[in-house]
């Protein structure tokens, strides 16, 4: 399967602080590393109000978010945009959803519903907001990834 064949998206994820303080970044990185996964863009970045508002709209009237706020900018996070086949909800699944599910990164390394290591996007809609919110195009690349060639065959086109 020749790499530029593929038909492939775009995802984001957020190596969180409490990975950055455990080391456990690089480990965190490699898992989508090792599945296939392109990446396409990666900073630090130390999140103030503001950006952490928008990206947690949808949970802003909880009552954990003050302190999920306090977590999220109490040290820097890796911003990481990574490109594959299916890639938002491969890469959902890589992170999983709770520290219960084994096999995936918050199964394997997390016990807490709010230190969960990653953030990933939900959706491909998602993905786009979150991609755009984090990252000006610049600093997303586009390159070839001669070893694609050896992660698809033909068939999974
Ligand atoms: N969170 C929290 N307390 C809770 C549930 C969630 O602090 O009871 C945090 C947790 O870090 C989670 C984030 O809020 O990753 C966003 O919540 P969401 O439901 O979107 O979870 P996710 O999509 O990250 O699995
Ligand atoms: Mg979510």
């Amino acid at each position: 399967m020749k790499p530029e064949q593929l038909e492939t998206e775009r995802t984001l994820i957020l190596i969180k602080p409490d990975a950055i303080q455990r080391g456990l970044s690089g480990q965190i990185l490699a898992r989508f590393e090792k599945k296939g996964l392109k990446i396409v863009g990666l900073k630090m970045m130390h999140l103030k109000e503001a950006i952490l508002r928008e990206h947690y709209a949808h949970v802003v009237d909880r009552p954990f978010y003050e302190e999920l706020a306090q977590f999220m900018s109490s040290s820097p996070v890796f911003a990481v945009c990574l490109e594959g086949q299916g890639a938002v909800d491969l890469v959902r699944r890589i992170s999983g959803t709770s520290p219960d599910e084994f096999g995936t990164i918050r199964g394997d390394y997390s016990v807490s519903v709010q230190k969960n290591l990653v953030h990933s996007s939900d959706s491909p809609e998602t993905a786009a907001r979150e991609i755009e919110r984090f990252f000006e195009s610049h600093e997303l690349f586009d390159y070839r990834k001669e070893e694609w060639k050896h992660v698809y065959a033909e068939c999974d086109a």
